[in-house]
């Protein structure tokens, strides 16, 4: 516990996920004075129990594919199995190794960390266990838990989160999966790699829905091929416990029976009984209302991460947490373009995208002003040569900038990257189509596209 209780600081900061932590380290290199509240572990969702431990799992899971398929290759190798603690042995020294690289940052930039749970008593004040902690600005920053369905009882062992999913001593023989998201492909993916007979249940037409529809097509072809079984435009209507598992009943009348459930079925903002609408914090549905400067309507508050409603994804709330320290220093900030954050999926194969989906472009821009080009990874020696299938699909305003890019394919996480620079710069596909992409590499895919679409396709059959 911290010792300095009863000073005033410049900032506040309830939450020491993504956002908090990203807000508390850019307040203290700006010079401020910064408390950072946190009840459970510095790093919050992403690290404890989100995007580096579902990776670990992915990545081990992809080393057992490639230790099954490594034939193909010419590689001679048996596959034994997997071995469940000594996975989570990995993911877990992952995990410890970063959380005490962030433990000394933070240390080192001078911030005072308060260990435990908070509680927001008056616009500049928060307090916990009886003493508070004032500041001339607050930061809430409290995040998501995962959400279920109405009447649907989360019981941690046949019926689990993907909280109880990271920590499961075994690896099941069977499992249903609610949700086709980003969280429930993802563990599909890894699941299957380790041999769990997997079925997808999603409500709406298509996995990953919010993603360009072409994109979702390939996935769900991709899954078919390894052997993922979906539901899609299936609604949960119950679930019942069975000797073995669990009976998992839809609307439509089918059943599915495994080992197991997890609901995936998003994930809602952390802010009940914690002081926010006493304090006169405006909110819907749990969530915190903010300007685009991640201001509440109390100007002493402003609120970041997975407690607004923008995207759920770490590097969103690293960005808001960046902008709100640096406006509270003075500084003059931009508002974050939304649409310019890269989206990445990283199950196998990857989806990742940046951009419009070819519909919002048509709906912004009318059909007849919208050019496309889908380009085929059959055609990326890199690709051939990893054995991945996918495209990148490039969208852009006719003799105008690219608005969108959607990539479906191994390892098309990293690619993103340059997707994002190339919509964040309202680059013209002629432009794209001068640079010079290594070869082999899989970044070639997206210089194919681009030259395609400026008129000069090179390695493109008609
Ligand atoms: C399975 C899974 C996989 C994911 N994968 C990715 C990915 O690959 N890429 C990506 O970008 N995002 C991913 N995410 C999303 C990402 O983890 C979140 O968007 C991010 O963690 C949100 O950061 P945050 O700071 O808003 O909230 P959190 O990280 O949830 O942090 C909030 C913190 O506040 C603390 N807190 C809450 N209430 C109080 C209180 N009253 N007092 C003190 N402390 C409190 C909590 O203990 C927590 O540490 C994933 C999420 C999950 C669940």
């Amino acid at each position: 516990m911290a010792n300095d209780a009863g000073a005033v600081f410049d900032v506040v900061i309830l939450g020491g996920g993504s956002g908090g932590y990203a807000c508390a380290l850019r307040a203290a290199e700006l010079g401020m004075r910064v408390a950072l509240i946190e009840k459970g572990k510095l790093g919050g969702t992403c690290l404890h129990q989100g995007c580096i431990p579902t990776k670990a799992l992915l990545h081990a899971g992809e080393v057992a594919d490639q230790t099954r398929e490594s034939a193909q290759f010419g590689v001679k190798s048996v596959f034994e199995g997997i071995d469940i603690a000594a996975v989570h042995k990995y993911k877990d020294g992952v995990v410890s190794r970063l959380f005490k690289g962030l433990t000394g940052l933070i240390a080192s930039r001078g911030i005072t960390v308060v260990e435990g749970d908070g509680r927001l008593v008056s616009p500049t004040a928060v307090e916990v266990g009886g003493v508070r902690y004032e500041g001339r600005h607050v930061v809430l920053a409290t995040g998501s838990v995962p959400k279920s369905l109405p009447g649907l009882q989360i019981d941690g062992n046949r019926i689990i989160s993907s909280e109880h999913a990271l920590v499961l001593d075994r690896v099941p023989a069977s499992a249903v999966i609610l949700g086709g998201g980003v969280i429930g492909v993802e563990f599909a993916s890894a699941w299957k790699s380790f041999g769990v007979d997997v079925t997808i249940v999603e409500a709406l037409p298509h996995l990953v829905p919010v993603e360009d529809e072409s994109s979702s097509k390939l996935l769900e072809r991709a899954f078919r091929k390894r052997g993922i079984k979906f539901e899609l435009g299936s609604r949960f209507s119950g679930v019942e416990y069975t000797d073995a598992g669990v009976r998992v009943s839809l609307e439509n009348g089918k059943q599915v029976e495994a080992e197991l459930l997890l609901v995936a079925v998003g994930r809602g903002p952390v802010s009940a009984g914690l002081g926010y609408e006493e304090a006169g914090v405006a909110m819907d549905r749990g969530y915190v209302l903010v300007d685009e400067y991640c201001q509440t309507n109390v100007p002493t508050i402003s609120a970041v991460g997975d407690l607004i409603p923008t995207l759920q994804l770490a590097h969103v709330g690293f960005g808001e947490g960046i902008l709100v320290a640096e406006r509270l220093a003075g500084l003059r900030v931009a508002p974050i373009d939304y649409a310019g954050v890269p989206r990445v999926t990283y199950c196998d194969p990857e989806v990742a995208s940046v951009g419009l989906t070819q519909a919002q472009a048509v709906e912004r821009y009318g059909s007849d002003k919208v050019a496309l080009i889908d380009y085929n990874l059959g055609g990326n020696g890199k690709s051939q040569i990893l054995k991945t299938a996918g495209s990148v699909k490039v969208v852009s305003v006719k003799d105008g900038p690219v608005v969108g890019i959607h990539m479906v394919g191994a390892r098309m996480g990293e690619l993103v990257a340059e997707a994002q620079l190339i919509y964040n710069w309202e680059a013209l596909p002629s432009e794209v189509a001068q640079l010079i992409h290594p070869h082999p590499s899989q970044s070639e895919a997206i210089g194919e596209a681009h030259l395609a679409l400026a008129g000069k396709p090179l390695h493109v059959h008609d």
